[in-house]
């Protein structure tokens, strides 16, 4: 069973505090950084102290995903570590490619969005940077892997939907599950959207994906999961129960509101579902609409209609 530290990790959005965990094995391994905040810094230099050692010892750093509250601080860990980083190659693509961005605005010009909602989103964008990733010092796993240590190993496993490269750790042997953004205590992660890299433009089936991911883990003998954000989870059965209902519950009302509204576009709806969405929030409240609309197109339940560079959703027969 390998010994689990967490650190409480503070970041400078909503959703509060990052959770980053040490395991004391050697080599010594971090789960996620972080945002690059001198907080963020300070806080996992404090934090590992309480383990008997500093940061500098760390030897390997994996990432769940690259989200910037999760990945933020690895330019700056790898500044004065010797830490190896592994990544799932679709995450580390996000990190150092600008061409997720421009299939993204593409998208969101499809649902509707207005103009000037758009330019906050472009400028939004461009405040946002992502870390220099560590030259030659990354691994990239795809899921099936195992990472060894002197007291046990820890299983790779490729969940995407939140993320298309999200990664989850497991230890079988402490029934110790970490979940990144992927199962998360009070929070329904977003079905982020994201593109085939084999086929740009194509938009990957992400609620599909995440839907199947929590199927997968709901068999599995987990005793406890370790989020990356909140308190650790010991009945992970009953909030993927609440999750999957939270799914049932919006495509549900994205029908109603198609029946009593007639034909909308994403942007519509996600203003009826979600009143009030600024910055980022607007992605992400578009991501979840367009996950739930691919699913019911998907079952014929909608119907699409296609008006100039955007798409109408109304209710099918
Ligand atoms: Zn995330
Ligand atoms: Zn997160």
């Amino acid at each position: 069973m390998l010994p689990i530290h967490p650190i409480a990790v503070p970041t400078p959005y909503p959703v509060g505090t990052v959770n980053a965990y040490v395991i004391l094995s050697r080599p010594y391994t971090l789960i996620d950084t972080g945002p690059d905040i001198k907080e963020a810094g300070e806080a996992l230099k404090k934090g590992v102290e309480p383990a008997g050692i500093s940061l500098h010892e760390i030897e390997r750093i994996v990432l769940t995903h690259s989200h910037l509250d999760h990945s933020g601080l690895i330019d700056w860990l790898s500044g004065f570590s010797k830490a190896t980083l592994f990544i799932h190659p679709a995450e580390l693509k996000k990190m150092v490619s600008d061409d997720p961005f421009q299939q993204r605005m593409q998208f969101v010009i499809k649902t509707g969005t207005p103009e000037d909602i758009i330019r906050q989103l472009i400028k939004w964008h461009g405040e946002f940077v992502f870390p220099v990733m560590p030259g030659k010092r990354i691994v990239e796993l795809a899921g099936g892997e195992e990472l060894r240590f002197d007291e046990g190993f820890l299983q790779v496993y490729h969940l995407p939907g939140h993320a298309s490269g999200h990664l989850c750790f497991f230890d079988p042997a402490g029934g110790n599950f970490f979940s990144g953004d992927f199962l998360l205590p009070d929070i329904t992660p977003n079905p982020v959207v994201e593109f085939d890299p084999d086929c740009p433009g194509k938009r990957l089936p992400t609620l599909s994906l995440y839907l199947e991911g929590l199927h997968k883990i709901d068999k599995m003998d987990i005793k406890t999961v370790w989020p990356g954000h909140g308190e650790a989870i010991s009945d992970y059965h009953r909030v993927i129960a609440t999750c999957l209902q939270h799914h049932r519950e919006r495509a549900n009302w994205i029908m109603e509101l198609l029946r009593v509204n007639g034909e909308k576009n994403v942007y519509e709806i996600s203003q009826l579902v979600f009143q009030g969405l600024t910055g980022h929030d607007v992605f992400l409240g578009l991501s979840e609409i367009q996950a739930h609309l691919d699913i019911l197109a998907e079952r014929e339940l909608v119907k699409i209609r296609e008006r100039g560079k955007v798409f109408y959703y109304s209710v099918a027969g």
